[in-house]
């Protein structure tokens, strides 16, 4: 079942136990009387610390013991005298797997930038940040699967490669089987993109949802949770072309129960990472507070705990984007005119308007509902007046948009009409439509975007630093 791992070791191993630890030295330091070595296996952000007798290792072997090898070391668990641990291990035995040169390898202990990790994206799981990121990216996806298993909804694997682009935006990746030197053509001489995956129209999903729709209308209550595709060729913190969606859909809900199903879930999955991370949050914290320590006082945020547990313990603000519209137009920075994009009845909120009423207006995170239209998608269900529809956008501190959901046209007619006014053959989504025609339910579903939920949770200012691999333009070409 291979070794202990550090946490293990660490947590459980009584004193004196023989153990074995494998790692990757993160420092090592000599003095008169001793050799101390810093392992990390990755398990914990915490290192166990391997102490040697001078002279009892050859200065050869000692010389490839550096940062970033990995070696075995056996040896014996003791207390330990030093601050910082209460364990260390007494080395007997060590064997080096790997060197690492210390004039190649990129990752000496001192500080690096963010910029230059994304640079090194193979190696940075091995800095405490990364890994600490990893950690917890990995417990909330756990999290996630958990509570909606909890609650009764199975988890519905939705296709990557699709025709239909759920959300109408443009922003597909072209799938293609065809030979590029020999492009088959329209009788005007254009390329036949309809023909892309062996004779048919293909993409990368932008959404699983109208596939998750499918999947509620038979199982009742469904969730994806899967690799998601859009080719915005923007470079903010908040955007990629690869990311991660949890998509719920739920037959009878109505759009009430699906704001209570979202604030419940974002919730108890953060309060998941308060119980199971805690060593993580703390470095991440940590490390947040030092960077803050150059801002003036009033402009420094809530320790990330703090942030998360206020998150966690109090009620979301409900609001429709009328009424929100109503306080961007009475706001300080609209008159002004701070904000870049004018706010008027009908806009589609950009993201200083969505971290105004979260971040100054309300202080907390806020539910927008019953947005226009116009600027949202066809399969919303509309309201009475015609004017809006049964739209819910959940906004979060220092993000913006964390989830986008609905209630869903549920009547056939209603939804055959948007189809033909946005301009979609409604040919093309006759099976989304018969879901319609035969045993229509009220629906609702929503999408959160699992990178930015990630982001609040450990704090992170750009979301190319909580994937292990992110996509954007001119991303490592790997
Ligand atoms: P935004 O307004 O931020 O561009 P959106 O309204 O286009 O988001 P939706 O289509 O509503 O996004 O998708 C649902 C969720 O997916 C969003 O609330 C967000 O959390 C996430 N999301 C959307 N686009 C991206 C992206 N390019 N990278 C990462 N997450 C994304
Ligand atoms: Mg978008
Ligand atoms: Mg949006
Ligand atoms: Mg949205």
């Amino acid at each position: 079942m291979g070794p202990l791992q550090i946490k293990d070791i660490l947590q459980t191993a009584p004193e004196n136990q023989s153990v074995v630890v494998k790692g990757w030295v993160r420092t090592k330091r000599e003095s008169k009387n001793a050799i101390f070595i810093a392992l990390n296996d990755g398990s914990t952000i915490n290192n166990i610390q391997a102490v040697a007798e001078p002279g009892q290792f050859s200065a050869e072997l000692l010389l490839t013991v550096t940062t970033g090898s990995c070696l075995k070391v056996t040896g014996q668990l003791i207390a330990s005298q030093g601050a910082g641990q209460t364990v260390e291990v007494k080395i007997s035995d060590i064997e080096v797997y790997g060197t690492a040169d210390p004039e190649e390898y990129p990752l000496q202990p001192k500080k690096h930038s963010l910029e230059f990790l994304r640079e090194i994206a193979h190696l940075r799981p091995r800095t405490n940040t990364f890994s600490a990121i990893l950690r917890i990216r990995h417990a909330l996806a756990f999290a996630v699967h958990q509570y909606f298993n909890d609650k009764g909804f199975f988890y519905l694997h939705t296709p990557v490669i699709t025709a239909s682009d759920a959300e109408g935006a443009g922003e597909m990746f072209r799938v293609t089987t065809l030979d590029l030197n020999n492009l088959p053509r329209t009788d005007e001489g254009a390329i036949n993109f309809k023909e892309d995956f062996f004779g048919r129209e293909a993409n990368l999903t932008v959404s699983g949802q109208l596939e998750g729709e499918l999947g509620a209308m038979a199982l009742s209550k469904i969730y994806t949770f899967g690799p998601t595709f859009r080719a915005e060729n923007s470079n903010t913190t908040r955007h990629l072309a690869e990311f991660w969606m949890i998509e719920p859909e739920m037959a009878f809900f109505e759009l009430e129960d699906n704001m209570d199903l979202a604030e419940d879930f974002v919730k108890k999955v953060i309060t998941y990472a308060l119980i199971n991370c805690k060593d993580d949050l703390n470095f991440l914290q940590n490390r947040l507070t030092e960077e803050e320590k150059s801002k003036p006082q009033n402009e420094r945020s809530l320790p990330l705990l703090e942030k998360l547990a206020f998150v966690v313990d109090n009620p979301f603000e409900r609001l429709t984007y009328t009424e929100a519209i109503d306080i961007l137009l009475k706001s300080k920075p609209h008159k002004e005119g701070k904000f870049q994009f004018p706010v008027g009845w009908g806009i589609d909120l950009s993201s200083e308007h969505e971290r105004y009423l979260v971040e100054k207006h309300f202080k907390k995170p806020v539910i927008l509902t019953n947005y226009p239209r116009e600027i949202k998608s066809f399969y919303m269900k509309l309201d009475e007046d015609g004017k809006t529809v049964r739209a819910m956008d959940v906004l979060f501190p220092g993000i913006g948009e964390i989830i986008g959901g609905s209630q869903r046209e549920e009547s056939y007619e209603k939804l055959l009409g948007r189809v033909k006014e946005i301009g979609i053959d409604p040919e093309n989504l006759w099976w989304y439509l018969e879901t319609r025609k035969f045993g229509t339910a009220p629906h609702s579903g929503f999408g959160l975007g699992f990178e930015r939920l990630v982001q609040f949770v450990t704090g992170m200012g750009n979301i190319r630093d909580v994937i292990p691999f992110p996509r954007y333009p001119k991303s490592a070409e790997f």
